[in-house]
């Protein structure tokens, strides 16, 4: 960084390495303690580190009881369906009542404090009650996406022994019903680890049969326990809040386990210095509960800063693509978070939708969980004509590692980039081979973060903290860094670029290549809607690049756009990274949560097996690819 000119974020972020304890304790001030912490950070033991060590405090008093009782009639959770063409709003006072009577429902089945409770739930308001109702009373929530099937339902069923699992009767997708219960009863079949009981929300979607004994009906419940009282426990800081299986990984699952104090402080720091929500405002993230966005930045951030939340149950292009920007208009949205994939389909669709509504609101889109392309950047700033702020992080670490934080001070984006390190992140570029720091700029090495993590990042991985300490923090001998095993390189100003996941280089003629870069080049064709480049094992070259492309218009001599894109490659980025091939089809596997599969890819390429696929979007997109290859 040594051309970089000084700037108050660099000040900020300096101070919050290093001056880490006094950094921290100004920003815990922004949640309430039923009892203040005695040491910031706990690091005996490396690489766990303790946050707010002796405090107590409470997840849902901080996001919900503390607001109910100064602005008791504002907006809290406001849920749009239209799958079920519902919408319901919660003012902090409702939602509180709600959150109580759910939990003296969970507390009346024994679930107590350290309990599991799994929930296994579409985007509706139960959801969130009953993740903060686990939050008011100590139990930690552990929730799995609604998309899952019984197959992975079922080992995280295992891995969490749930005392209680939430669910319900179905989800809607594209005004489909999608029935839960069924995988749910065979997932419970499936797993070694039986929960005590079950309880359904039932939405009158699907019809679904009760077990005695087991199930539990959560209308008839909820009706004797509409009075409830339930007061929050004040938990020790360290006290797990949750856990959360994290996506693509093959065998056991792994459970990202956070705490209680260090998240809702990371959180509420992160409202203030990145997002800038301000209570009274509306949030709106596009996400699912089932992903770490959902948990972050769908029902605890926005709420630890006052904010209402907007759930959303539904598609971005139904009944059409300006659904989105019209709920912005409706509800006055300020801040607005979803993913690079979300825009994609939208730039598919007439992009005057983008300036039919009003959207004055609207200060900042924030997108994140895979790399935001130029084209799709551009498409969307220019489009609202706001700013579009990249943010890098993973499951792990709860909030972003990389971004601007225009509440610290106004910031320039650059293309490409999601930004700089964050404040309490210590972050590092390493040589892949010598675990040397590369000081200089633009030097492409491993992303990692030295010890300890900021709060709000992991613990560990539930129940297993050997595969914590070996997952993630054995990669460089001898150093305590956390890898977030992607490439990154940092340019003269301290602004990162995220070239890809190590798992995902390709070495072409002993040329390195981040398969990134060559999608982006593609990507800034014209008639390129999508694309996935993945490595394939090339008997004279080690591997080659291969591209599987979506155009937006099909309609074209198949040979000829093939020609036209590679020569676009090897003007932008040189003929040794032109792949071997360009294919065109209809749609690209993805996860449901919008990650492309380029693992799967590769391996259909090369002829393996593509291993689980318990997370995939739409399996006849591998298929299109298979037979592809084939021919
Ligand atoms: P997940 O834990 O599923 O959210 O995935 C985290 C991974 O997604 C990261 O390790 C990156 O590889 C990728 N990722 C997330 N956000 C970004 C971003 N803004 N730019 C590039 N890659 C991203």
């Amino acid at each position: 960084m040594t051309n970089q000119v000084r700037d108050p974020y660099q000040d900020f972020h300096e101070r919050s390495l290093r001056d880490r304890d006094a950094f921290w304790t100004e920003q815990a001030a922004l949640i309430d303690w039923q009892q203040p912490f005695e040491q910031v950070c706990d690091t005996c033991r490396p690489p766990f580190a303790r946050w707010f060590v002796g405090g107590r405090t409470n997840l849902c008093y901080n996001a919900v009881d503390r607001h109910a009782a100064k602005r008791p009639e504002d907006r809290a959770l406001i849920w749009v369906s239209t799958e079920v063409e519902q919408e319901r709003v919660y003012s902090f006072a409702q939602l509180q009542r709600e959150v109580e009577r759910m939990a003296a429902i969970l507390q009346a089945q024994g679930v107590g404090q350290g309990d599991r409770v799994l929930i296994y739930m579409p985007m509706i308001p139960e959801a969130a009650f009953a993740m903060l109702a686990c939050a008011r009373i100590g139990a930690i929530h552990s929730v799995v996406f609604g998309g899952f099937a019984s197959v992975s339902l079922a080992s995280r069923i295992e891995d969490a022994s749930p005392k209680l699992i939430v669910s319900a009767d179905a989800g809607s997708r594209g005004g489909k019903v999608v029935p839960y219960k069924h995988l749910l009863d065979e997932a419970i079949t499936l797993a070694a680890h039986k929960p005590e009981a079950v309880l359904m929300v039932d939405r009158g979607l699907a019809p679904m049969s009760l077990v005695a004994g087991r199930d539990l009906d959560y209308a008839a419940l909820r009706e004797q326990h509409l009075d409830a009282r339930v007061p929050c426990a004040w938990l020790p800081a360290e006290h797990p809040s949750y856990t959360l299986y994290t996506s693509g990984t093959t065998g056991k699952p792994k459970g990202v386990q956070r705490d209680t104090g260090g998240y809702a402080v990371a959180l509420a720091a992160s409202m203030q210095h990145i997002f800038c929500g301000r209570p009274g405002e509306t949030y709106f993230s596009t996400s699912d509960i089932g992903w770490v966005v959902g948990h972050s930045y769908i029902i605890y951030g926005p709420l630890l800063a006052g904010m209402a939340t907007l759930m959303f149950e539904g598609l971005p292009t139904r009944p059409d693509a300006g659904i989105w920007w019209q709920l912005v208009e409706k509800y006055r949205v300020t801040v607005m978070f979803s993913a690079p994939t979300a825009v994609r389909v939208l730039k598919k669709q007439d992009p005057a939708y983008l300036t039919k509504y009003d959207l004055s609101s609207l200060r900042a889109l924030f997108l994140a969980g895979e790399p935001l392309d130029e084209p799709t950047s551009r498409w969307i700033c220019e489009g609202l004509g706001k700013p579009v702020i990249d943010n890098y992080w993973q499951t792990e670490t709860g909030w972003p590692i990389l971004t601007v934080a225009h509440g610290v001070a106004p910031t320039p984006t650059r293309f490409g980039s999601p930004g700089r390190a964050m404040y309490g992140y210590d972050v590092r570029l390493l040589d892949e081979n010598t675990g040397e720091e590369l000081r200089e700029p633009n030097k492409k090495g491993v992303l990692t973060i030295a010890y300890p993590l900021p709060p709000g990042c992991l613990q560990t991985v539930w129940g297993d903290d050997e595969r914590y300490v070996k997952t993630y923090w054995s990669s460089i001998p001898g150093q305590q860094v956390y890898s977030t095993f992607d490439w990154g390189l940092r340019d003269a100003d301290g602004y990162y670029f995220i070239l890809g996941r190590t798992d995902d280089v390709i070495n072409v003629a002993g040329h390195r290549l981040g398969t990134r870069e060559i999608e982006e080049s593609i990507a800034s064709h014209p008639n390129v809607a999508e694309v996935a480049v993945v490595g394939v094992a090339d008997a004279l070259k080690g591997q080659v690049a291969m591209a599987f492309a979506v155009l937006k218009n099909p309609a074209v001599d198949a040979l000829q756009e093939e020609g036209a894109i590679m020569k676009q490659v090897d003007q932008q980025l040189g003929a040794v990274a032109r792949p071997a091939r360009v294919r065109f089809v209809n749609v690209l596997p993805k996860t449901r949560s919008g990650k492309l599969l380029r693992r799967a890819i590769q391996a259909v390429c090369e002829g393996r097996d593509p291993g689980d696929l318990t997370t995939i979007e739409d399996p006849s997109a591998l298929q299109q690819i298979r037979e592809l290859v084939a021919n």
